[in-house]
């Protein structure tokens, strides 16, 4: 893409590295900046800035936060017996979004991948350990991705943990809701029905 300005080409080139943005989106997106006014383009490149400078992560669960432990960490309503260990910050905030979860988190930054060079060192689980140990856990909760990384990683903090008396559980894997049963693969099938629900509980829910 030949462009008249090596400023335009520039911006057009950062905005293209962020994901699911391919150059013409860029330069749509970077056009439109172009027709605001110069303070409104000031506040909007100062904002993210400052998030990336100033934004720091929670010590105690490694969720993103103004101070240094989080909103959810310090309100001292919610269950901080409770631990549901999630991958990435993206996913609190879907559990969040949810809003049925009044326990704490924990996130780990990833899940056990060597194929991807990733090791438990790489992730928060040393931690997450500590934690349940420091703070007499009463149960955490498994919301990793259902693949063989997710297992593995599971896997691999149960057995630390298995001595701790800690309750380990996962969120229950099944068939999506508005989902058709005969397209569901065999491996969710197989897990719903070794997962299933008494009535009364799912009709709660
Ligand atoms: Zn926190």
């Amino acid at each position: 893409m030949q462009l008249p300005s090596s400023l335009l080409e520039n911006a057009v080139n950062e905005f293209a590295k962020l994901p699911g943005i391919g150059k013409k989106t860029a330069l749509r997106l970077v056009l439109h900046l172009l027709k605001q006014d110069v303070t409104d383009v000031t506040t909007f490149s100062d904002t993210i800035a400052k998030m990336r400078n100033e934004i720091k992560f929670c010590q105690r669960c490694f969720n993103v936060s103004d101070g240094d432990i989080c909103a959810i960490c310090a309100n001292s309503f919610r269950n901080q017996r409770l631990i549901c260990v999630v991958e990435t910050i993206r996913d609190v905030i879907a559990i969040e979004a949810t809003q049925q979860f009044s326990g704490t988190y924990h996130v780990l930054g990833g899940v056990i991948s060597p194929l991807d060079g990733i090791g438990p060192d790489q992730l928060n689980i040393e931690s997450l350990t500590h934690r349940i140990q420091q703070e007499q856990t009463e149960e955490i909760i498994f919301a990793l991705s259902p693949n063989i990384q997710g297992d593995t990683t599971i896997y691999y903090i149960q057995k630390k943990i298995q001595h701790l008396p800690c309750r380990v559980t996962t969120i229950a894997r099944g068939i999506a809701f508005g989902g058709e049963l005969e397209y569901a693969d065999e491996m969710t099938l197989a897990r719903s029905l070794a997962n299933r629900l008494p009535v009364q509980q799912y009709v709660k829910s």
